[in-house]
């Protein structure tokens, strides 16, 4: 039998405060949002359903550099985030390239969230 080294996705913590990340099912797919802390982590084909084009491939392209390694680490793989800037006084995001997890503090999240509809969260 195979033993996976995945977490399963209800068990995930959130890197910040540690604690438990909530599934919750928007409108354009699925979202974990850290329910103490209100940061939360969106997938790259959420992202890019609910961000502009450019700022999505911006923020991707600079994290494939991997230039800036976060001391978070990425709750699914465990792998230490990208720390990625996007244009002038953006506020800070973070991604994982191996699992396309795109990190968002609170006030990051409801920015990309707010680019266009915001996703229902609830
Ligand atoms: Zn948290
Ligand atoms: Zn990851």
């Amino acid at each position: 039998m195979r033993v996976s080294a995945r977490p399963r996705l209800e068990e995930l913590a959130c890197p910040l405060c540690r604690g438990s990340l909530e599934r919750a099912k928007g409108k354009h797919g699925l979202v974990w949002l850290c329910r103490d802390c209100h940061a939360g982590a969106v997938t790259l084909p959420v992202l890019r359903r609910v961000a502009p084009r450019a700022f999505v491939n911006d923020a991707w392209q600079t994290a494939l550099r991997r230039s800036r390694r976060s001391s978070l680490v990425c709750p699914a793989c465990a792998e230490p985030f990208v720390e990625v800037t996007v244009g002038r006084g953006d506020p800070r995001i973070k991604a994982c390239v191996r699992c396309f997890w795109v990190w968002l503090n609170p006030q990051a999240l409801s920015t990309v969230l707010g680019a266009r509809r915001p996703l229902a969260l609830r």
